[in-house]
């Protein structure tokens, strides 16, 4: 369980504003996470078992 609560616990490398998190697919098990102040996005994939990130969101 690690790996979620290291999910759960990132912040915006900008405002060090706790990221909102929100899974967009639950039968992938995608999860979103993302800055109230849209700096900051991060998906993570489990089945490639990777993280792409945005922080251009404007
Ligand atoms: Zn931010």
């Amino acid at each position: 369980m690690k790996r979620w609560l290291s999910i759960f616990n990132e912040r915006c490398p900008k405002c060090k504003t706790a990221l909102d998190v929100s899974k967009s697919n639950a039968l992938q098990g995608k999860v979103v996470k993302t800055c109230p102040n849209l700096h900051y996005k991060k998906e993570y994939h489990p089945a490639l078992e990777t993280y792409i990130e945005h922080d251009d969101m404007k």
